[in-house]
C-alpha cells in the first residue's frame, strides 16, 4: 500500500484542487479540477503525469477543469455513480462502499449527499487522507443545495468515525470566515477560540489552513458538534434533536 504524496493548488478566488500522486506508480490524480491550465501547470512542474480526475460532486467549480484535462492527458474521469448524468466526462462510477485503486493506493468512497445529490467523498486510509469536496469545511459544512439537514448529518457522521489523524482536504478555503461563525454559537470553547488565533495569524500571512484534521473539527466544527450544550444553549435549543440543532445552526450560518 503506497503512501500518496498530496500537492495543493490553490485556484480561483478561493477553491483547492490537489495532485495526488502515487510515488511507487507514477498514477497521478487531480482532485476536483476546477480549471485545468494551473492544474497542467502544477503537474508539469511537479514532473507528474495526470492519469486519472477524482470528481467529488458535479458543481462547475470541481469540474470546470475535466474535459480539456482529459483532452491533454487522455486520463481517466471517475466520480459519483448517482449524479453521472452530470459530470462532464466521466468514464467511472462509484459509490458508496467502493473502493478505487490509485496506482498502489486504496480509496474507500461515500455517498455523502447534502450539498448536492450525488456527493461522494474518497477516504485513502493508508494516506490519512480524506477529500472530500464541498461536504465537511474547516469549521464549517457545505451549503445544502440539493439535500436535507437529515441526509447531511448522516453523510458528516460517515467523517466522524475516521481516525483523528485523518487529513481533510476540502476544496475552500473558508475557514476564517467559517471560524467566526463558529466562535458566536460557541463562544466559551477554548479549543475553538485558539483554533482561530492560529487561522487568523496564518491568513493575515495568506498561509493556507486547508489541510484540517478530522480530530481538530470534532473540536472546533459547529458541524460536528450538534449535541454541545454549549452550541445547543447559545441558539435557544438545549436538549432537543440533533438534526434540529444541526438545521438550525445552517440556517444561522447561511445569513451569518
Ligand atoms: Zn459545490
Ligand atoms: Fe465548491
Amino acid at each position: 500500500m503506497s503512501r500518496l504524496e498530496i500537492h495543493q493548488i490553490p485556484v480561483l478566488s478561493d477553491n483547492y484542487v490537489y495532485l495526488a500522486h502515487c510515488p511507487e506508480t507514477g498514477a497521478t490524480a487531480v482532485v476536483d479540477p476546477a480549471v485545468a491550465g494551473p492544474v497542467l501547470d502544477a503537474a508539469k512542474a511537479k514532473g507528474w503525469t495526470i492519469s486519472h480526475i477524482l470528481n467529488t460532486h458535479h458543481h462547475g467549480d470541481h469540474t470546470g477543469g475535466n474535459l480539456e484535462i482529459k483532452a491533454a492527458t487522455g486520463c481517466t474521469i471517475v466520480g459519483p455513480r448517482a449524479d453521472h448524468d452530470r459530470i462532464p466526462g466521466i468514464d467511472v462510477q462509484v459509490g458508496d462502499g467502493d473502493t478505487y485503486k490509485l496506482g498502489n493506493a486504496e480509496a474507500v468512497v461515500y455517498d455523502v449527499p447534502g450539498h448536492t445529490r450525488g456527493h461522494i467523498a474518497y477516504w485513502f486510509e493508508g494516506s490519512d487522507a480524506l477529500f472530500c469536496g464541498d461536504t465537511l469545511f474547516a469549521m464549517g459544512c457545505g451549503r445544502l443545495f440539493e439535500g436535507t439537514p437529515g441526509q447531511m448529518v448522516a453523510s458528516l457522521a460517515k467523517f466522524k468515525t475516521l481516525p483523528p489523524e485523518t487529513r481533510v482536504f476540502c476544496a475552500h478555503e473558508y475557514t476564517q470566515s467559517n471560524g467566526r461563525f463558529a466562535l458566536s454559537v460557541e463562544p466559551d470553547n477554548d479549543a475553538l477560540v485558539q483554533r482561530m488565533q492560529d487561522v487568523d495569524a496564518a491568513r493575515a500571512k495568506n498561509i493556507p489552513t486547508v489541510p484540517s484534521t478530522i480530530g481538530i473539527e470534532l473540536k472546533t466544527n459547529p458541524f460536528l458538534r450538534a449535541d454541545s450544550p454549549d452550541l445547543q444553549r447559545t441558539i435557544g435549543l438545549a436538549g432537543r434533536d440533533y438534526v434540529e440543532v444541526f438545521a438550525e445552526t445552517r440556517r444561522l450560518k447561511d445569513s451569518f
